[in-house]
């Protein structure tokens, strides 16, 4: 063993003396971050053929104190002490990398570097390292180093006495934080569950990263039996003690985009019918939705985020719900989805995790210390997300989800926890109607639990009704019957005859799944611009649909709307690679657009397009009729003393058009807000705000 503290002394002194003066410098202010950072495999792999640095990673207890006496020695320009400094160790050889699922008891109390996304961080608390006690009989002090979870008091004192009390200004104590790292959820094939390990952060390391963020820890493994106290078990967990903490730039790299792949991909983009064939990738063993499928293509590839000069920042992602009957294949979709996009999360309104969709702040039952734990739209940032079920989500990521979707942060302020979380995904997600079927004569706003002003944060609402036809029925029990034949078929893989196999054509995904990824993330290299055609096409969209709505009219589309319309075109000029949105692009969009539209926000009664209709629930005509029934009130409020009287109130809405158990219905509205009320039985007064 060539480890010793001269070595060491060495070894900084050659190759670090810029930064041992910085340090001592940053020292000498009285700053607290007594820390060097040496990259493992620039420096200590080159040092001595790199036999510290084989040192270090299989006793890394012993070699780390030699390096920190070492540290301690070390000469700089301001003479001052090292003392107590701490090496921390990065940039790791590869072969260190060990996958979380993939750590084994060989791997206890060894050197190696753990990547994942961090799940849970707790908040930043003092840790004693050294206990100070005071004996109440003779009142001398004792120390004791402290190892463990649990305080350990000192054996009793030399005069004998037996009670001790802890002495906090004279113990030593250290900052300290405990996280938790997962496995990334790209590298978990269909169904796999992440794992995940606690990771012990002390010194400058506590309270440098949030939940959501992509890491490297490099550390020391260490075992813990389970179990507390007087019922220790022999089985041990494991967890990572973190000696230092490397971020990971999250974009699209993880690919491996070969020069082959590069020529198919331009390939594809470059062909007629490149649309259609990805319409034919996406869940092809789901019949019909082709709508539905182009707008999940084009929210994989997404729209181009940008930075306006006054630092308004605009989403590029994509948001769509699916409503509609039980058993209509959303579940299903959401969880092919799931498995072709390049990275994403699944989940269910309820949640499996207490984490839930959002965050959470919780304390630890163990030790009493606040815990902020991620959600799913956390660790899907710079992905998407895939929630079932949204409708059933708990009441905290309701009122949280508005600024995930809009502003793309989780704000969390509780306890010791305070914290702007990253949520930059696209949101894929599917709601069940309240009362088990879809009313399309009902506003869907009525239908499912969710509020209109949150449903207005989608770019795209479908609406998928099982309503019985015959030619579909037929179409769709045929598709469903040919995949289960062919579910056995695969069994014997043999027997195939011409037949099945142009079955199977109809139901493989078109682009092979593994290119598919490739093509979105290539893809999302290319940040199309509107060209000067297109821009005038959307707006030309635009004003026509407004000013169909004439002076009286519902007004059936939003600047929302507009933002959607851009976005998705971005998305389909991302299809064909290309830097620029054609007019092609818009017509594409906006024919998608109008169909989720017509879905959603048609009003029944005349119709005519109207966003008020999907959102509040109330179409204009509603309204009109609420400010009518209120005039009544109001004009007829004196013909008695009680107010007006009910039978006049609906003789006189008859004569306006509105049937009596219409005026009824509004009435009671009226009263249920807090716009009317009776003094009597049948009477009705106008509640003037003072
Ligand atoms: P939901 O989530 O809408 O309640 P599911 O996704 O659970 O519905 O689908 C129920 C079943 O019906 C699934 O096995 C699905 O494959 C089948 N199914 C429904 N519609 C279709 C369709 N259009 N094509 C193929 N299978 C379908
Ligand atoms: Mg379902």
């Amino acid at each position: 063993m060539i480890s010793c503290p001269e070595v060491w002394t060495q070894f900084f002194e050659k190759y670090y003396s810029e930064e041992l003066n910085k340090l001592a410098f940053r020292i000498k202010e009285g700053g607290d971050k007594r820390a060097i950072h040496v990259n493992f495999t620039r420096d200590l792999l080159v040092f001595q053929e790199g036999r510290l640095g084989e040192e270090l990673i299989e006793k890394p207890d012993l070699v780390i104190a030699h390096a920190e006496q070492g540290l301690a020695r070390a000469t700089n320009i301001y003479g001052v002490s090292l003392e107590g400094c701490k090496p921390r160790f990065y940039s790791l050889p590869p072969t260190r990398k060990i996958l979380i699922r993939d750590l084994r008891s060989a791997h206890i109390s060894k050197f190696v570097a753990i990547e994942g996304i961090v799940r849970k961080v707790t908040e930043v608390r003092p840790k004693i390292v050294v206990g100070a006690f005071r004996c109440l009989d003779c009142g001398s002090i004792t120390k004791v180093v402290q190892e463990e979870a649990v305080l350990r008091y000192p054996h009793p004192c030399e005069c004998g006495g037996k009670k001790f009390v802890l002495v906090p200004e004279e113990s030593v104590s250290v900052d300290s934080q405990r996280v938790k790292i997962q496995e990334y959820p790209e590298n978990l094939r269909g169904g796999e569950q992440p794992q995940s390990i606690d990771v012990v952060l002390e010194k400058d390391l506590a309270g440098t990263i949030n939940p959501g963020d992509r890491v490297v820890i490099n550390g020391i493994i260490r075992a813990r039996p389970r179990g507390f106290q007087q019922r220790m078990l022999t089985h041990m967990d494991l967890y990572l003690e973190g000696n230092s903490i490397e971020i990971v730039q999250q974009e699209y790299e993880e690919f491996e985009i070969t020069e082959d792949d590069k020529e198919k991909i331009i390939a594809l983009a470059r062909s007629e019918d490149i649309y259609e064939k990805i319409v034919r990738t996406i869940a092809p063993s789901i019949y019909g939705y082709e709508d539905i499928k182009l707008a999940i293509a084009l929210q994989l590839f997404g729209g181009v985020p940008k930075k306006l000069p006054d630092g308004t920042e605009i989403r590029g992602d994509i948001h769509i719900l699916l409503v509609g009957d039980p058993g209509v294949a959303k579940s299903q979709l959401l969880k092919f989805v799931h498995r072709i996009a390049p990275r994403s999360i699944y989940t269910t309104g309820k949640g499996t995790t207490t984490a839930g969709l959002t965050a959470t702040a919780v304390r630890d039952e163990v030790d009493g210390r606040w815990t902020l734990e991620a959600g799913a739209l956390v660790l899907a940032d710079k992905g998407i997300a895939l929630v079932d079920e949204i409708d059933k989500m708990r009441k905290e990521d309701r009122a949280a989800l508005h600024e995930a979707l809009e502003q793309q942060t989780i704000s969390v302020a509780k306890a010791g926890i305070n914290a702007i979380l990253k949520a930059r995904c696209a949101l894929l997600a599917a709601a069940n109607p309240k009362y088990g079927r879809f009313d399309r004569y009902s506003p869907i706003a009525e239908q499912i639990e969710l509020s209109p002003t949150l449903l207005s944060r989608f770019d795209l609402i479908f609406v998928l009704t099982d309503d019985p036809e015959i030619e579909r029925d037929r179409k769709l029990a045929e598709h469903i019957l040919n995949i289960h034949q062919l579910g056995e078929t695969l069994e014997k893989m043999r027997s195939i005859s011409e037949e099945t196999k142009q079955r199977i054509s109809n139901v493989t995904p078109e682009i092979d799944p593994e290119l598919f990824r490739k093509y979105i993330a290539y893809a999302k290299n290319f940040f199309p611009v509107l060209s000067e055609e297109a821009k005038r096409r959307i707006e030309d969209y635009y004003v026509s649909l407004r000013s169909k709505a004439k002076e009286n009219s519902p007004v059936p589309i939003t600047a929302r709307q507009l933002e959607s319309i851009i976005r998705l075109a971005e998305a389909s000029a991302r299809v064909r690679l290309s830097e620029v949105v054609t007019v092609e692009d818009v017509d594409r969009v906006t024919k998608i657009l109008e169909r989720s539209l017509a879905q959603i926000a048609v009003d029944p009664e005349t119709g005519e397009l109207d966003i008020d209709f999907a959102f509040s629930g109330t179409s204009k005509r509603q309204r009109d009729r609420i400010w009518t029934m209120k005039k009544i009130v109001e004009e007829l409020e004196d013909l008695s003393e009680n107010g007006a009287p009910e039978e006049e109130v609906i003789k006189r809405a008859e004569s306006e058009g509105i049937d009596e158990e219409k005026a009824k219905e509004i009435l009671l509205k009226l009263k249920i807000n807090g716009e009317i009320f009776s003094p009597r039985f049948g009477f009705y007064r106008i509640v003037r705000k003072r």
